[in-house]
């Protein structure tokens, strides 16, 4: 039993043959899907696709790659949002200084508003973090108390850093690149980190694991990164398995219900 704590569903990679990707996701023992929001419009898609989908739960926010002062308006919508049923945490938010598409002061602004409303709203957070792990560490530690959880998706940085995510005591997401014969700082940071502190996700269409590397990503894929993390780790495929569906059904305190293997 899987969890992808991670996929884009809404992409019309995956949204144009949905139905046929969460069958295949069941059958490969993937039984729930977080889909993420990354801007007010994808947001909205990911909660119809959780309200029409059993096992798709939702998360709404603004991607980094987005970020801008949000007005009034905007963070209504959001704060709407993140009150519909089936929405399990805000996100994707965060810091991206490696691709710097928006201006890093704005960027930080967007990360404290959203976090102020996942606070507000009990949500945990789902962040997205390149290359601004200091800036993000300074920032969240300020809101630490009054949030309620955060994982650190696509996990990407080295031991030195994911200690500290740990001492905030966040969980760290593993995504398909652990896979990758040159990622040996992911694998080191998969095989050491403690394994109530661990997730596995897609980030589907993106980042494909090994044997699918190149190709778009889909949820059932999520099987050969928990298999890598599992040899990493010297364990058994289906107790890191058991162990981060658990860890993922708390953080985001997910719906007692599994993908449909068959269409309804
Ligand atoms: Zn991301
Ligand atoms: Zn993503």
């Amino acid at each position: 039993m899987l969890i992808d704590t991670h996929a884009h569903l809404d992409f019309p990679e995956l949204a144009g043959d949905l139905e046929t990707v969460l069958q295949r996701a069941a059958r490969n023992h993937v039984v729930q899907i977080v889909t993420i929001g990354i801007s007010l419009a994808a947001s909205q898609a990911a909660v119809r696709l959780a309200q029409s989908h059993r096992g798709v739960s939702a998360t709404v926010g603004i991607h980094p790659h987005d970020a801008r002062r949000l007005n009034g308006d905007e963070l209504e919508t959001l704060r709407a949002l993140g009150r519909q049923p089936k929405v399990v945490a805000v996100g994707e938010i965060g810091l991206d200084y490696y691709r710097d598409r928006q201006p890093r002061d704005i960027q930080r602004e967007c990360l404290r508003q959203q976090v102020e409303l996942a606070c507000e709203l009990g949500l945990p957070a789902v962040f997205h973090v390149r290359d601004a792990y200091a800036d993000f560490l300074e920032i969240i530690s300020g809101y630490r108390d009054s949030l309620k959880d955060g994982v650190m998706h696509c996990f990407s940085g080295d031991w030195q850093v994911a200690e500290k995510c740990l001492d905030m005591d966040f969980y760290l997401s593993i995504p398909g690149t652990v896979t990758f014969p040159k990622a040996q700082w992911q694998q080191d940071v998969a095989r050491r980190a403690p394994l109530d502190r661990l997730l596995v996700e897609t980030d589907a269409p993106f980042l494909a694991p090994v044997p699918y590397r190149g190709k778009v990503n889909e949820p059932s894929y999520v099987v050969h990164t928990a298999q890598k993390i599992a040899r990493l780790r010297g364990c058994e495929l289906q107790e890191f398995a058991r162990q981060s569906s658990h860890n993922a059904r708390k953080v985001f305190a997910l719906p007692q219900e599994e993908i449909a293997d068959s269409p309804e």
